[in-house]
């Protein structure tokens, strides 16, 4: 493994004291100082030299120091917080001793276009290996499902950074989420997200950092995951579609599946609709949605669209509204997420 010595800086715990960077709780900041993690986190990040590499939320830069030691050709580093300016400009200083490149964007990661961030040269059509451009963040707890859904999508179409082909990502998330976005099919944990990470990356829980690792010290531990996009998606639905099912098969999770596909059609018709639809889609109507493959909810995909080119009068029906107007008599209005997720 290459390894650069920086030049001397301060201490990543000396730099939260010199600038009194206290932990800005909206903005979900746990800061990791233990430089034994951070190496463990990069190690999964993939061939960093010469690479190019995002990292989201540097905050003080600990995650940032290991990827520098690594040297890659450019770093990226997209963070909201415009406290850190002058720790990590300290870095693209000092990495600048070096002739390495570090670009700083202070900025939501949810709204920045990643395909800009990368240079066209290290692209690689979607079948060849992946390209040596790696995405790596410690995540705020606040956005980091939202985040994988997003870039889930994206990789799905090929845009944003996948655009450059099959860029690989290694996240943080709470340990509960990691142990979600791996779940198999029959483990507890299987839900919405293991299916749609599984369907377009293989997604990897690598270690887990344990809370006390952290300054502030979350609730909870916190898992590594990585993903690699699928050279063959296990569906060619389209994302959203894709999602609205396997989110609605994951609506009672204790029930049998084919009641949650009822939520899909209107009360009038929807054992009747339901029935057609596991038969056209010949999966077992009986099992928790927890025994579903991602090609299982394939199948129920293709079904579904069959049916709403039959029975176009479906298309539009959203079970969430006719729940809110159900419970709007006791002024409880019901979000999706309230049977989305466990
Ligand atoms: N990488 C640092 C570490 O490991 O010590 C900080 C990790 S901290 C859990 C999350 C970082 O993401 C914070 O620096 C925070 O300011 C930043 N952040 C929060 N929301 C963000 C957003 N929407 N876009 C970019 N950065 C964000």
């Amino acid at each position: 493994m290459s390894a650069l010595r920086l030049p001397p800086l301060p201490s990543v715990r000396n730099i939260i004291k010199m600038y009194r960077l206290q932990a800005v709780k909206q903005l979900s900041q746990n800061f990791l100082l233990d430089e034994n993690i951070t190496n463990k986190i990069v190690k999964y990040v993939g061939k960093v030299p010469n690479s190019e590499v995002l990292e989201v939320g540097a905050g003080p830069g600990a995650i940032t120091r290991s990827i520098l030691r690594r040297l890659p050709k450019k770093l990226v580093i997209v963070e909201k917080d415009k406290r850190f300016k002058p720790t990590l400009e300290m870095l693209q200083e000092a990495y600048k001793t070096v002739n390495g490149k570090v670009d700083i964007f202070y900025d939501d990661i949810l709204s920045v276009d990643t395909k800009s961030l990368f240079s066209a040269e290290n692209a690689r059509d979607w079948e060849d290996d992946c390209p040596p451009i790696y995405i790596v963040g410690n995540l705020p707890f606040s956005i980091s499902t939202v985040l994988i859904i997003k870039w889930l999508h994206a990789m799905s179409e090929q845009r944003g950074a996948w655009a450059h082909g099959r860029v690989k990502m290694t996240l943080t998330f709470q340990k509960e989420v990691a142990d979600r976005l791996v779940a198999e099919v029959e483990q507890p944990h299987r839900c919405r997200l293991s299916v749609m990470a599984q369907a377009f990356t293989t997604p990897k829980l690598r270690f887990i950092i344990p809370g006390e690792a952290f300054v502030p010290k979350p609730d909870v531990d916190v898992g590594v995951v990585t993903f690699v996009p699928l050279e063959r998606p296990r569906t060619r639905h389209e994302f959203k579609l894709f999602e609205k099912i396997t989110r609605h098969m994951f609506s009672f999770k204790q029930k049998r599946c084919i009641k949650c596909a009822r939520t899909l059609f209107p009360k009038v018709s929807q054992i009747l609709m339901a029935d057609e639809l596991f038969d056209m889609a010949n999966v077992d109507p009986n099992v928790k949605a927890t025994y579903l493959s991602v090609e299982d909810i394939n199948r129920i995909t293709t079904a579904y669209k069959s049916l709403c080119e039959k029975y176009p009068e479906i298309v539009g029906y959203n079970y969430r509204a006719s729940r809110r107007v159900i419970t709007r008599k006791d002024t409880k209005s019901v979000s999706i997420q309230d049977y989305d997720e466990e």
